[in-house]
């Protein structure tokens, strides 16, 4: 039935596991139409990350960062699961996979229907804001209006700290539960199944290194070569919603 021996492969290794854990990046999202950083195209060859100490040190970097953010909001909020989201989703819901660990802000993993308690956000989620000094939850709507009246960075209501996206900019902490979460399964995972990332990024591109020391079968899905295939069981440069819809056997 499954005539190419790399996806044969691939759903064998799914077959046999009974741990899996599956770890995506940016390049999962592509195919809902939602650009990666660092595929040629990608939004990183056109501007630079603003930093986390510049966001809390310039309201013109803050002013930027917002204006790229709503820039953005018709991409992600058009923007539907792919059949690798559907293959995913389908590993979780046959118990295959515990948990789904991702460097993605856009959601698309719980709206494919996985549980939220078993999407481990590494960098957080941008389909809302918080504050930073309170946490309380801002909707995006609303801080878009604010914003466009005349352009200054949103404030908290109750305690006046800075509103920016529920994402994790360069040097800012990384949420301490969610990176917990992610190396106990990790340990505990006998497949580590990565898909759509660079693995430059570190600390999350530590976990597939850290699932490999604990005896977890390391496989790769990524178009391009990544930081770790050197290190992997299996390596498969292809496009993931063919790849992974194949082997697991979903539209
Ligand atoms: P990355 O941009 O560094 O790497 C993405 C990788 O995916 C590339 O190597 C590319 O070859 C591959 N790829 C792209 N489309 C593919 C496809 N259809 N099939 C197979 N491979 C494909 O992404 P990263 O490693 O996740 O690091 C970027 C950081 O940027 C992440 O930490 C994330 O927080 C953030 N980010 C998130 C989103 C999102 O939420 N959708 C989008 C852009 C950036
Ligand atoms: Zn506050």
């Amino acid at each position: 039935m499954l005539q190419d021996p790399q996806i044969a492969k691939l759903a064998r290794l799914i077959d046999k596991s009974r741990r899996a854990v599956v770890f995506t990046g940016a390049g999962i999202s592509t195919e809902s139409g939602i650009p990666d950083f660092r595929s040629p195209g990608g939004i990183w060859t056109r501007m630079a990350p603003i930093d986390f100490a510049d966001f809390l040190a310039s309201e013109e970097a803050r002013r930027e960062t917002w204006r790229r953010r709503f820039a953005m909001e018709e991409t992600f909020r058009a923007a539907a699961p792919n059949r690798g989201h559907r293959a995913v989703a389908e590993l979780v819901r046959r118990g295959t996979a515990a948990v789904v660990i991702t460097q993605n802000i856009d959601g698309l993993h719980q709206a494919s229907g996985i549980a939220a308690e078993r999407v481990i956000e590494l960098h957080g989620n941008t389909t809302y804001a918080a504050c930073l000094d309170c946490e309380r939850r801002y909707e995006l709507d609303a801080v878009r209006e604010a914003f466009e009246r005349d352009e200054s960075a949103p404030v908290c209501d109750s305690c006046g700290g800075w509103i920016k996206t529920a994402t994790i900019s360069f040097g800012q902490a990384m949420p301490a539960a969610a990176m917990r979460r992610a190396e106990t399964e990790t340990i505990a995972a006998d497949l580590f199944i990565v898909a759509g990332s660079s693995l430059v990024v570190y600390p999350a591109a530590g976990f597939p290194e850290l699932a490999k020391r604990y005896g977890a079968t390391l496989v790769i899905v990524n178009r391009e070569t990544t930081g770790l295939d050197a290190i992997a069981d299996f390596v498969l440069h292809r496009a993931i919603g063919e790849t992974l819809g194949t082997a697991v056997g979903v539209d």
